[in-house]
């Protein structure tokens, strides 16, 4: 039996979609990065920070997060900063180097 390490783990994201042409959700102006947000751009993104780990927890449970995060991954330059779909800045680009990555090798 290993011993805990004592990081969170999160259930793994949805599958990415890198689309250039993917819109930005349709905000209803209730999820909780509209109602704080402030939380969503941290000055820090470690996951040991209470504040990040309870953005991205709230954004598992939010119904735009598939939408938000295929949004924020195809518009990298848009979304530069902040918890976009439960992800971090440095999150994104490595879900964007694995969706490239995984495009370009042979099937
Ligand atoms: S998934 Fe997107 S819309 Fe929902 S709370 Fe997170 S950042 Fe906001």
């Amino acid at each position: 039996m290993t011993a805990p390490t004592g990081h969170l783990h999160y259930p793994a994201p949805p599958r990415p979609i890198v689309e250039p042409d993917h819109p930005l959700p349709r905000f209803a102006g209730t999820e909780p990065c509209r109602t704080r947000p402030d939380d969503y751009f941290p000055t820090h993104y470690n996951h040991d920070r209470s504040e990040v780990r309870a953005a991205v927890l709230a954004c598992r449970v939010c119904p735009q997060q598939n939408p938000c995060l295929a949004w924020a991954l195809a518009n990298p330059h848009l979304a530069p900063t902040g918890i976009w779909g439960a992800t971090t800045p440095a999150e994104r680009t490595a879900l964007r180097r694995l969706v490239n990555a995984s495009a370009s090798s042979p099937r």
